[in-house]
């Protein structure tokens, strides 16, 4: 504040007025009266210049604490004044920049626009407030939020503008960082799932006649087993090379992650060769991968649409991919499929419960083992148990393993839902061991999808290593099926391999498929699961009585072991003791329980078929 306001009071200009009157008026009494007045005039502007003096000093100190920026400059912009933290703030002091036009410290970001809103506002409003860029003395750019206010004097002129500012680059970096994990991937910095459907909604509405869409999915099949063999860290950088190497090959389209070892791409076409395209992307990612010391040729499961033919909306659209990719899974490893209406069709009332197994698996909570015990047929001895996987729906309540399993298998959960059964009957065989239970083997379901997929061996060895049970207490049922079909690849090695490291193999449901036994002389296995169908009936039934007494006489030929499954009544159990049959499984010994009450069964005494004396648990077969 300048000294020249004091004369803007009255009482200065009493005593300047008096001033003269202090000589030349006449009477002394006068006299006296004007210097009173003088001197009232000079005290009181003495008190003002000091009252003045102590608010400028306020101010400055004000200033100085300021964490704000203060700057101060004149009508044309060049600086006058500057505080502390301006100086903290730029890194330039006041004599480095006062004189300096204020505009030479703003990063050269904005338009003359956004200077032109500038002047404008301060000009019509006396004020401008926003987010601006601006230089630091190191050179780097900033933002920061700044006030500006236009100073004007008595006659309404612009004399000064004042600005305050504070730095936000912390603040907006935190909200880039916000932005960036909300729509990219972090592992490869591609967008995520989130940004891609906003991706494909924005390509989709931005579609010009005469244009298309080609999107595929890419799924890297049997990733598991890279993440197994060469470690998780590996595994990152292999989805961080891929993801590159499909951005650049997809250079002008939408490239992201997913989720786990899936990837989106989407082009924009006037071509209609949707099939060579899938074609090209295959080739191109299928050309090997260093990882480390290793070169990996990765198999790749792709699903693709078109749109608009497929769809226009990017929900269905991703859900056909899906479906899409689904069924190329389901047909092995290395399969490319294109939507068609009829997977949609045949999938449409199954989707929710898809949906709704595919969130069960990831949360793993709805989802549990029960065991059934099977028995020695002349003692009632239990001698090993299968696992029986269950699902525990919220709104269905249990759902059968029949109808889910199946689907599993079609929308492309078989191979997880399969991880999932051995790594819990493992962890469970451990718990039993910690409470010091005998030793019972455990049989376990394999699925034929999860022969396909070959992540089977290497989910069973590091299941068995994570948990420290030895193989030859896991026995693995495959039904006859798996056998006969092709995809599954040269079984004979596979379940030669599978025993080697000690598995015992029984070939389930047998009976309902179209095996022989002379073909089943060639394959390395333990046991045979005789068919729930042939027993229902048994022993009236003289056709099914016929078969069963054939296929235990040759299974004995050939140093087969036969479990009779769903053995419900004793006259059932009469006639298979009686053709020679050594091992039953059924609810007249014992229905699948969950592993809890097993336990329960064990501490009350061992387990006894209906109407039998008591009978010992034995750990061998
Ligand atoms: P499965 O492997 O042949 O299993 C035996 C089925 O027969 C079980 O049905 C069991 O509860 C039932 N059962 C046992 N004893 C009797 C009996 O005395 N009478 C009658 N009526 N039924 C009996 P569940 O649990 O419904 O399983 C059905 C099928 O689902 C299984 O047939 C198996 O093929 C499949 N499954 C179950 N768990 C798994 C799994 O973890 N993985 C795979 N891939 N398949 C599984
Ligand atoms: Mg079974
Ligand atoms: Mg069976």
């Amino acid at each position: 504040m300048s000294p020249s306001l004091t004369l803007n009071r009255p009482l200065i200009w009493f005593a300047l007025a008096a001033l003269p009157a202090c000589v030349w008026l006449p009477a002394p009494g006068l006299r006296l009266v004007a210097v009173g007045v003088v001197i009232m005039g000079l005290v009181d502007a003495w008190r003002h210049l000091r009252r003045d003096r102590q608010n400028a000093e306020l101010m400055q100190q004000a200033l100085m604490l300021s964490e704000e920026g203060v700057q101060i400059t004149d009508a044309d912009n060049r600086i006058q004044a500057v505080n502390p933290a301006f100086t903290r703030i730029t890194g330039f002091t006041e004599e480095e920049v006062r004189g300096l036009n204020a505009a030479n410290l703003v990063a050269a970001r904005h338009d003359t626009a956004f200077f032109q809103r500038f002047w404008q506002s301060l000009a019509s409003k006396g004020r401008w407030e926003g987010e601006i860029w601006n230089r630091r003395k190191q050179g780097d750019e900033y933002p920061e939020w700044l006030r500006v206010k236009a100073v004007t004097d008595a006659r309404g002129r612009i004399t000064h503008y004042v600005g305050t500012f504070t730095d936000i680059s912390v603040h907006k970096a935190r909200e880039q960082d916000l932005r960036r994990i909300g729509f990219e991937d972090p592992l490869t910095g591609l967008p995520n799932r989130r940004r891609l459907h906003d991706l494909m909604t924005s390509r989709l509405r931005h579609l010009r006649a005469g244009e298309s869409l080609d999107m595929a999915i890419i799924d890297i099949d049997g990733f598991k087993s890279v993440n197994d063999s060469l470690g998780v860290e590996q595994g990152d950088r292999l989805l961080a090379r891929f993801g590159q190497r499909l951005a650049r090959h997809m250079a002008g389209g939408v490239v992201g992650r997913l989720g786990g070892d899936e990837f989106l791409v989407i082009r924009t076409t006037t071509f209609d060769d949707h099939d060579k395209w899938v074609a090209g992307l295959r080739q191109h990612m299928g050309e090997p991968f260093e990882v480390g010391s290793r070169t990996l040729r990765l198999g790749l499961s792709i699903g693709s649409c078109r749109a608009p033919e497929d769809g226009r909306d990017s929900g269905v659209l991703f859900q056909r991919l899906e479906s899409a990719l689904y069924t190329a899974k389901r047909h092995g490893r290395n399969v490319s499929q294109r939507f068609r209406p009829a997977l949609d069709v045949q999938d449409s009332p199954h989707m929710a419960l898809v949906y709704a197994l595919r969130d069960a698996l990831a949360t793993g909570d709805q989802l549990e083992l029960h065991y059934q015990t099977q028995h020695r047929i002349h003692d009632g001895a239990a001698v090993g148990m299968e696992a029986l996987l269950r699902w525990r729906h919220p709104e269905h309540g249990m759902v059968s393993p029949g109808e889910f399993i199946p689907l599993a298998e079609r929308h492309g959960l078989m191979g997880s839902l399969g991880n999932w059964v051995i790594d819990e009957a493992l962890a469970q065989m451990a718990r039993w061991r910690e409470l010091g239970l005998p030793p019972l083997p455990v049989w376990i379901n394999i699925s034929a999808i999860q022969m396909f997929q070959g992540e089977l061996e290497s989910a069973l060895s590091s299941g068995l290593a994570r948990h420290g049970i030895p193989a030859a207490q896991l026995g693995l049922e495959l039904t006859e099926s798996v056998l006969l079909d092709e995809r599954a690849g040269d079984i004979v090695p596979r379940l030669e391999a599978l025993r080697g490291r000690g598995h015992r193999i029984a070939i389930d449901d047998f009976g309902t498929g179209y095996s022989s036994l002379s073909y089943l002389k060639h394959l390395p296995l333990d046991k045979i699961k005789l068919d729930r169908a042939f027993i229902r009936s048994l022993p009236e039934d003289a056709a099914d009585a016929a078969i069963v007494g054939a296929v235990l006489a040759m299974a004995r030929g050939l140093d087969l072991e036969v479990v009779a499954e769903g053995v419900e009544t004793e006259a059932q159990l009469d006639f298979l003791k009686g053709q020679g049959c050594t091992l039953v499984q059924g609810f007249l010994f014992a229905r699948p329980v969950p592993a809890e009450a097993l336990i329960e069964q064990w501490q009350n005494g061992p387990v006894t078929p209906a109407g039998t004396a008591a009978l010992g648990v034995e750990p061998s077969t």
